[in-house]
């Protein structure tokens, strides 16, 4: 906690009155043009891997960056955020990024103990479906490629949600699936069948 309290130190006295400027305007503007679903890991720092500032990007964080299919009466926290960033801010562009050594995703391929951890279990029922896209492509029980087929699943999941539905009639939004690799810094987007090519050189 301590650490946390001299972070808070040094914001407050080097990089606060550097950007005095942005930090007034953003006291009353949220226009993030970004909405950017990652993984609540904390190797993923969706703001360091884009460079981009305070007020850009409009971040959910979820365990495997897994976005629930669209449920009609659930009080659901992503679906809250999703239908915000999109129908209220507007923005142009949702990124669902999975990342290397994801620990849940690991959990996905080895199986979980439903009894040992019943939320978590729970939760990662979500990803069934990628699951069972990896399987049918002959990538079962590598990470790598689950991870991978959970970002498409995502994606999917993302086109069921009302907002998200209408944007893309609209061509509104435009949907993108990366994979940041944390051993290395790269940054990976798929195309619609989970080829990946690097975003950045
Ligand atoms: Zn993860």
């Amino acid at each position: 906690m301590q650490d946390l309290e001299q972070g808070v130190a040094r914001f407050r006295r080097d990089v606060f009155p550097a950007k005095t400027e942005l930090f007034t305007r953003l006291a009353t503007t949220h226009r993030p043009a970004t909405l950017f679903i990652s993984c609540s890991d904390a190797r993923v720092v969706p703001e360091l891997i884009t460079q981009s500032e305070p007020g850009e990007l409009f971040v959910i964080r979820t365990a495997c960056n897994l976005v629930p299919a669209y449920a009609p009466g659930s009080a659901d926290g992503v679906a809250a955020g999703i239908e915000y960033a999109v129908a209220v801010l507007d923005v142009s562009d949702i990124v669902v990024c999975g990342h290397s050594g994801c620990g849940a995703m690991t959990a996905v391929a080895d199986g979980l103990d439903p009894a040992a951890l019943p939320a978590v279990a729970g939760w990662l029922r979500h990803a069934d479906a990628s699951r069972a896209r990896t399987t049918a492509e002959g990538g079962a029980g590598t990470v790598a490629a689950l991870v991978r087929q959970n970002v498409l699943a995502q994606l999917a999941n993302l086109a069921t949600h009302p907002s998200v539905a209408r944007a893309l009639a609209g061509e509104t939004v435009a949907l993108h699936g990366w994979i940041y690799d944390i051993g290395t810094g790269t940054v990976e987007e798929l195309d619609a069948t989970g080829r990946p090519s690097a975003l950045a050189v």
